[in-house]
């Protein structure tokens, strides 16, 4: 049977690049580990930010759409995505998002404080202390490694159909059960990042893809061979799942979970090392060769974002 390690990545739609940028590398300090495009429509951007090594359990995407309309969260759609932060580093991310106006409450939930916030664009965010995950060291805007984002803590699901999407967690992609709490389930995987997702039962209206949503989310298999063991795994279930796709830093296959909610299992390797080093992760527009020749009609028609630091 399948066991995922966890959340391998998770891609959401927002607005402006620009903006997109200065919020999760300016103000969440995390590293802009890629910068490609669409690679279904090379005409946008496909930003990947991340830890300081750009590591799987610690990236998340974005589609920036510039004129795009607004979305709304709801069933169907991962809800708040869950940054975790190390121990005792709380008090310091309140005062930075108070001092860069980022509204933001506490919640609590399975014991655990949550710093809840949205980005620029709407789309919802929650850091929580963590033990586990290794620190970061990416020295950006005023980071160290004793308040840095670590990488995702987990995700809440937002399923139309909760009792098919635990089922799918536990018996399709290895998780455990780990204790219920209000409207809340929550399930546990074995990594050490993007370990816990809490499935949220109450009633809500149905989620509409624009910008502020999430797109889909990524589960870990740790190589091709137990990728494609996952996929017929899955699709014995009773699951249509696309053939694998090669996305240049992992190989990618997607499916519809019973709760509207699209997922994918992405490899580890190769990585992000692949096309550019440690040191220069991020600076340049890595294009897919296939899109090579077309390389300065695609910069002209994308708006060029400064990798500056923000107050
Ligand atoms: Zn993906």
């Amino acid at each position: 049977m399948f066991k995922t390690k966890g959340i391998h990545h998770i891609s959401a739609i927002v607005g402006n690049p620009q903006e997109n940028f200065d919020f999760y590398s300016g103000i969440l300090g995390l590293r802009l580990v890629k910068k490609t495009v669409n690679f279904e429509d090379p005409g946008a951007y496909h930003l990947y930010f991340g830890n300081d090594k750009g590591s799987p359990g610690t990236i998340m995407t974005f589609f920036p759409w510039v004129k795009g309309f607004r979305g709304r969260v709801g069933t169907g759609q991962v809800g708040a995505t869950s940054f975790a932060i190390p121990q005792g580093s709380m008090p310091f991310w309140e005062k930075r998002l108070h001092a860069n106006q980022v509204l933001f409450n506490k919640r609590v939930r399975f014991g655990e404080t949550y710093l809840s916030f949205d980005d620029p664009h709407g789309l919802q965010l929650e850091l929580v202390e963590r033990e586990e995950g290794a620190r970061s060291e990416w020295p950006f805007n005023g980071g160290s490694p004793e308040t840095a984002i670590k990488g995702f803590a987990g995700a809440v699901l937002l399923s139309s159909s909760p009792g098919h999407t635990m089922g799918l967690l536990r018996s399709g992609l290895g998780f455990e059960a780990a204790g219920k709490e209000g409207n809340y389930v929550r399930y546990r995987s074995e990594g050490e990042l993007g370990n816990i997702i809490d499935v949220d039962v109450s009633e809500r209206e149905r989620g509409r893809m624009g910008t502020g949503t999430v797109h889909h989310i990524a589960f870990r298999a740790q190589d091709s061979a137990e990728q494609i063991e996952a996929r017929a795994f899955i699709i014995n279930k009773g699951y249509t799942v696309t053939p694998v796709k090669n996305r240049k830093y992992f190989q990618a296959i997607y499916f519809k979970e019973h709760g509207d909610i699209l997922f994918e299992i992405a490899t580890d390797p190769p990585g992000f090392l692949i096309d550019e080093e440690l040191d220069h992760l991020g600076e340049s527009l890595m294009l897919p060769d296939e899109y090579e020749d077309k390389r300065e009609e695609i910069e002209a028609s994308l708006i060029e974002i400064r990798m500056r630091e923000t107050e």
